[in-house]
C-alpha cells in the first residue's frame, strides 16, 4: 500500500521522500511534466541511461487503454450516441496526458527500481 501512496504522490523510490517532478504540467497551457534528475534528498539519479524511460510509453498505453475502456463502460450507460462517446474519450486522453504521462514514469521507476531485494 505504501507504494501505491509513493507512485501516486510521485516520492523518490528509493528514499520515499524526494519528489521526481519539478512541474505536474498542464496540457492546456501546453507544458509538459519536467522530472528532477536526481532525488532532492538522496541524490538518487532517476533517469540512469538514455532511453531510460522508453518502456514507460508501454505502460502509458496500457494506463490509457485502461482508463479508456472503463470511461466507455461508464458513459455507453448514460449516452447512446457512440460517436459522441467516441469523442469524450478521445477529449478525455488529452485532458489526463500529463496525469498519464506522470502516472507511467513512476510505475516504470518502481517497477524497475522500487524494492531491491536485499541478498
Ligand atoms: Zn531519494
Amino acid at each position: 500500500m505504501s507504494t501505491f501512496l509513493n507512485i501516486i504522490q510521485e516520492k523518490c523510490p528509493k528514499c520515499h521522500q524526494g519528489q521526481v517532478f519539478t512541474k505536474k504540467g498542464n496540457i492546456f497551457l501546453f507544458q509538459l511534466p519536467k522530472m528532477h534528475t536526481n532525488c532532492s534528498h538522496c541524490n538518487y539519479k532517476f533517469e540512469k541511461e538514455p532511453g531510460y524511460f522508453f518502456g514507460s510509453m508501454f505502460v502509458s498505453y496500457a494506463l490509457l487503454v485502461a482508463e479508456m475502456v472503463i470511461f466507455f463502460l461508464i458513459a455507453h450507460q448514460f449516452i447512446d450516441s457512440f460517436l459522441t462517446i467516441v469523442g469524450l474519450i478521445a477529449l478525455l486522453a488529452i485532458v489526463w496526458s500529463t496525469f498519464n504521462f506522470r502516472l507511467s514514469r513512476m510505475i516504470w521507476i518502481y517497477m524497475l527500481d522500487g524494492q531491491k531485494r536485499q541478498l
